[in-house]
């Protein structure tokens, strides 16, 4: 699609159009992946960041408690997660290359291994040599979002820090595709710039990299804007019948692609999208380190606000009574015992 048809789907106010769309969508996602939703759990393991993104709850200019889990405190928020039944992990940071250096990346991705069959990585954006490392020690995937394609937005919203850096951040999911990562997760934050404009240039990112690097799981995500602390940054001007466009488009679009929906939705609009384009969802989530276990009683400043707050057992009934599966890894080590 080009941008000028994205932008006439996207932007024109036609519920028939909606509604065919999804039901386009809906079709294709029981075609390639049946009616299979993944879950995943993801884990905070610290907040410091030197960045300043003006979006951002760990932001290095937001006065809020700073923290970073231990090796002790990692196990104890995984065994907490892994009861649940977990199976696949997201470990997220703020940018903070010195809080959470490589070392300590591997260190909790050596420890992820032992209680989860996959580890993907949301943190700072690294060189290929330092995703082969973690690679080499277990993380199977990198998820980073370019936030907008619009370089100017960009720049607006990234005042310092190395996101700031937008070119770095833009050849990132290259770089780990050559480390040989088997799973790469790509995003626009939507709200911050253009829809459309940012959909088509995700959808170009997407072509280049399934051209160049092919036989990787990719996957796309839309997070869109929320409040932060209970502060509005700025309102978030796709509604929810344009968001559904959204999804339905890369689906159309992406037939073999993961659609992740983030615990930031409503679980009305969740339930309702998981029919439309979504393959993965995150359950039970907590965004603020050490919130599954460690303080989990205390007053907590996560990155963003969640909409969705039921416990994994609750979405997981939620799915089974509206006919779908849940499953819970989408990748498990071949162990040879012999
Ligand atoms: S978006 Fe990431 S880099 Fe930016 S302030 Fe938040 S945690 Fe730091």
């Amino acid at each position: 699609m080009n941008l000028a048809e994205i932008k006439e789907t996207i932007y024109r106010a036609d519920k028939s159009l909606t509604e065919s769309l999804a039901q386009e969508a809906k079709t294709i996602t029981e075609q390639y992946f049946g009616r299979t939703i993944s879950l995943y759990a993801p884990l905070y393991l610290s907040n410091y960041c030197s960045s300043h993104c003006i979006y951002c709850g760990f932001s290095s200019h937001n006065k809020i408690k700073r923290s970073k889990l231990s090796g002790e405190e990692i196990h104890r928020e995984m065994k907490a997660i892994a009861a649940t039944g977990i199976e696949d992990i997201l470990l997220l940071t703020g940018e903070s290359y010195e809080a959470t250096s490589l070392e300590y990346l591997k260190n909790a991705a050596t420890i992820a291994k032992e209680y989860f069959s996959c580890v993907l990585l949301e943190v700072h954006p690294m060189e290929t040599n330092e995703y082969q490392e973690l690679f080499s020690i277990g993380a199977d995937g990198v998820t980073i979002y370019q936030e907008t394609y619009d370089r100017n937005r960009y720049k607006e919203v990234h005042l310092a820090g190395k996101k700031s850096d937008y070119d770095f951040r833009l050849g990132t999911p290259e770089r780990a595709a050559k480390a040989g990562m088997r799973y790469i997760s790509l995003g626009i934050l939507l709200g911050l710039s253009d829809a459309a404009s940012d959909l088509f240039e995700l959808f170009n990112h997407l072509n280049y990299l399934e051209k160049n690097f092919p036989g990787i799981e990719y996957n796309l995500s839309f997070p869109r804007l929320r409040n932060i602390k209970g502060r509005e940054f700025a309102k978030c001007d796709v509604d929810d019948e344009t968001f559904v466009k959204i999804i339905s488009l890369a689906r159309i679009n992406f037939p073999r692609v993961g659609i992740t929906l983030s615990t930031r939705e409503k679980p009305s609009l969740r339930d309702h999208l998981l029919g439309i384009g979504i393959t993965r969802i995150s359950a039970g989530s907590n965004t603020s380190v050490g919130g599954y276990e460690i303080s989990k009683d205390s007053a907590q400043d996560p990155q963003f606000d969640i909409e969705d707050k039921r416990s994994v057992q609750e979405i997981i009934k939620s799915l089974k009574n509206n006919n779908f599966d849940p499953v819970f890894t989408s990748w498990r080590t071949i162990k040879n015992t012999i």
